[in-house]
């Protein structure tokens, strides 16, 4: 046991409660963890503003004067204890809300203090709320020029263990244990990158000298997690591909060439042909396919999925296709069964309300090897599905599942089967590379010919008239129209009332019989569910009102117009995933986005963005940006499999970048870390500091 496993609570000023909230709140259990608690941000604390100097919209800032008077102002929850600040060039107002009693008992009049805080401007006046606030004397040695701050809890503030106690609390852990610390990354990298050693690092990261000093230690912190993280993919990845599999698709058969010759409705484009090639590549070459098909919504996945299916039945195996909802998978199987008219397949559709007694039939079909394609849900994955000789497992719309899940799918064979997985979420390059490193991607670019593209506009309730008209004047030239409104599940009940009250007005405004509606919700049976959505993919209804159930790949070319109540409470790439609802057909299509006309500077980009761009992609870039890798759409179902600590995936893409290209190629040239000097190497993927990640599931 290294002298680092000690655990904290044996460092000064914490004792046995104290130790108690840092294991539970951050986790932090040993001298490592607490070393490893990185700062999110640091302050320059040498520079100090004149109350002149100030503007509006400055970040955090430090001020240097007195307090000259205190007040009482407001009432109720407004109440507050004010003080007048002054400097010698003008004076603003500090503003406290809780802790009125020990502010002023703290903090005396006439006596030079330095405030720290983020300055208000309102009303002609600056106001800095709950500042912090330092005496201040001549020696200012006890103030760190960069003042690291660390997150803490509610809890944790309540035993003041505030950032500056942690702060304190590292400096006697690094005082008595960095020179323990051992290095994790081998010299080669260390001399060719320039990196300072973790030793300095940690050091610098928690007490910097300098601003240069503390960026190198961020340098080396983010590449040395960005760097285990893309070794263990690569690691991954090249043992994948060094086991051989049993199932080889070695030819393209009768199936594929007579779908090709007489059931293939249109030509395909460049990019389907070109998936195409590199997935049957991938099924002859002796080694298990594990390959990500990333395309924008209407790109035509499904018609690759098919394809890839008929390659494999054409090599004497069964295959199955996995939806996340019902209704998709309901609307696969029927586009497979139209597709492959008149060819000898038998296909099979298993979703949680097929009856019992077909069930039973089902599974014997697979058992026996008489079912060549099974379509379903989840359902797919239950133990009892087992098939003869599964080679070829799809997955649409993959974030919608977890990893865990598809992870039993793989064990449907004994040589693990290929695996496809689609999706139309378009995932930021530099997160994909992290989700999916050790996937192959195969992209779909290019959409069908003719596609004319959607037209997307914002409109405030305060204009709904408009929206109205247009609304009408589609449904006169014959087309069908979706309306979404938002559902978050904590308040699923709310916005079933909202949902339901919006289909009422609406159907005053669109009566009987000139109009036909129909609403579908989650909370609804799945057969009157199923009915609706049928009734309006056959053209019977002009207007399907909906939750977010139609978000994923439902198809009806004869939608037009994608109307977006509250658009504000949705994220950008669930936005850009409902509005690849239209334009299917040949159609010029519309997607009006519906908000309240009181909005954030946030949701107003957001808006904007989305009228300006239907590029997937694009978008999910301004999505990283905006909202954060943690809540990107797709992270948050599946989950991360891993949390980064000091890395961000928006802002450190070179880094990642240079990370993955390092990992790749040390991994080319000693794929079993077997070298002596990548001996630290092998260390990093057989144990991942803190987090107990599986790294062989995460595909
Ligand atoms: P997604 O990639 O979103 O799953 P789909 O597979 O549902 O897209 O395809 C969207 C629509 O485009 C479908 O109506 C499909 O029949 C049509 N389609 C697919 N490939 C082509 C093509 N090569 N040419 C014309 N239409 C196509
Ligand atoms: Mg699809």
């Amino acid at each position: 046991m290294s002298s680092l496993d000690t655990p904290v609570k044996y460092l000064p000023g914490i004792g046995p409660k104290r130790a108690e909230i840092l294991a539970a709140d951050l986790n932090i259990v040993t001298v490592e963890d607490l070393l490893l608690y990185f700062p999110y941000k640091h302050v320059d604390k040498t520079r100090f503003y004149k109350i002149n100097e100030l503007a509006p919209d400055l970040p955090y800032i430090q001020i240097i004067g007195k307090i000259v008077g205190y007040q009482m102002v407001g009432e109720g929850i407004k109440k507050r204890l004010v003080a007048t600040f002054i400097d010698d060039t003008g004076a603003i107002e500090l503003v406290w809300f809780q802790g009125h009693k020990w502010v002023q008992q703290t903090y005396t009049i006439n006596t030079l203090y330095i405030v720290y805080g983020k300055p208000n401007f309102f009303n002609g006046k600056y106001s800095i709320p709950h500042p912090e606030i330092d005496p201040f004397t001549d020696d200012q040695s006890f103030r760190p020029a960069l003042q690291p701050y660390y997150n803490t809890t509610e809890r944790m503030k309540k035993y003041f263990m505030t950032s500056r106690w942690i702060h304190k609390l590292m400096g006697h852990c690094l005082e008595k244990y960095l020179k323990e610390v051992e290095e994790t990354l081998p010299t080669y990298l260390i001399k060719s990158l320039n990196l300072v050693s973790l030793r300095d690092a940690l050091q610098s990261i928690h007490y910097p000298q300098s601003i240069a000093e503390l960026k190198k230690a961020e340098y080396r912190l983010k590449f040395e997690e960005l760097f285990t993280i893309q070794l263990n993919l690569a690691y991954q990845k090249s043992i994948r591909k060094k086991m051989p599999s049993s199932l080889i698709c070695r030819q393209v058969g009768d199936l594929f060439h007579s779908f090709y010759q007489h059931n293939l409705p249109f030509e395909l484009t460049n990019a389907q042909k070109r998936v195409i090639k590199e997935i049957r590549k991938d099924l002859g070459s002796g080694h298990q396919m594990n390959r990500l098909l990333q395309g924008d919504v209407g790109s035509g996945k499904t018609l690759v999925a098919l394809m890839t299916m008929l390659i494999a039945l054409d090599n004497g195996f069964q295959t199955c296709l996995m939806a996340p909802t019902e209704i998709l998978a309901n609307q696969h199987y029927e586009s497979f069964v139209r597709l492959l008219q008149n060819l000898p397949i038998n296909i099979q559709l298993l979703t949680g309300s097929t009856k019992k007694s077909a069930r039973r039939q089902i599974m014997e079909g697979l058992s026996e090897g008489t079912t060549h394609i099974l379509i379903g849900t989840h359902a797919l994955i239950e133990d009892n599905v087992q098939f003869k000789n599964l080679g070829l497992v799809i997955i649409d719309e993959q974030h919608r599942f977890g990893v865990a899940q598809r992870a039993k799918l793989w064990q449907k064979n004994t040589s693990p089967p290929h695996v496809l997985v689609m999706t139309a979420t378009p995932i930021p390059r530099t997160l994909a590379m992290t989700l999916y490193g050790d996937l192959d991607v195969s992209v779909i670019d290019e959409l069908p010919p003719g596609r004319k593209p959607i037209i997307t506009r914002h409109f405030t309730d305060l204009q709904r008239e408009k929206v109205i008209a247009l609304i009408k004047r589609e449904i006169e030239l014959g087309r069908q129209v979706y309306i979404v409104f938002p559902l978050i599940k904590e308040s699923e009940k709310l916005d079933l009332k909202a949902l339901e009250k919006g289909f009422h007005q609406l159907q005053k405004q669109f009566p009987p019989p000139q109009y036909s509606l129909c609403m579908v919700h989650g909370q609804m049976k799945a057969a009157e569910k199923d009915e609706a959505m049928k009734g309006f993919v056959e053209g019977k209804h002009h207007m399907l009102v909906s939750t977010t159930v139609i978000e994923v790949g439902v198809n009806v070319p004869n939608a037009s117009v994608m109307v977006i109540e509250n658009a504000e409470r949705f994220g950008l790439s669930q936005l850009h995933q409902l509005r690849g609802r239209v334009g299917r057909g040949a159609d010029q299509s519309y997607c009006i986005l519906l908000t309240s006309h009181k909005l954030s500077e946030d949701a107003r980009k957001r808006m904007h963005i989305m009228e300006t761009s239907n590029d997937g992609f694009v978008i999910a870039e301004a999505d990283l940006k905006l909202r954060g890798p943690g809540d990107i759409e797709g992270t948050q179902q599946s989950g991360m499999p891993f949390e980064l600590h000091i890395a961000n995936l928006a802002k450190d893409q070179q880094i990642l970048q240079m990370a993955k290209d390092i990992a790749m190629d040390i991994v080319e040239k000693d794929p079993l870390l077997n070298s002596p000097e990548n001996v630290k190497l092998k260390f990093l993927v057989s144990k991942t500091r803190k987090e107990n990640i599986n790294w062989s599931l995460i595909s």
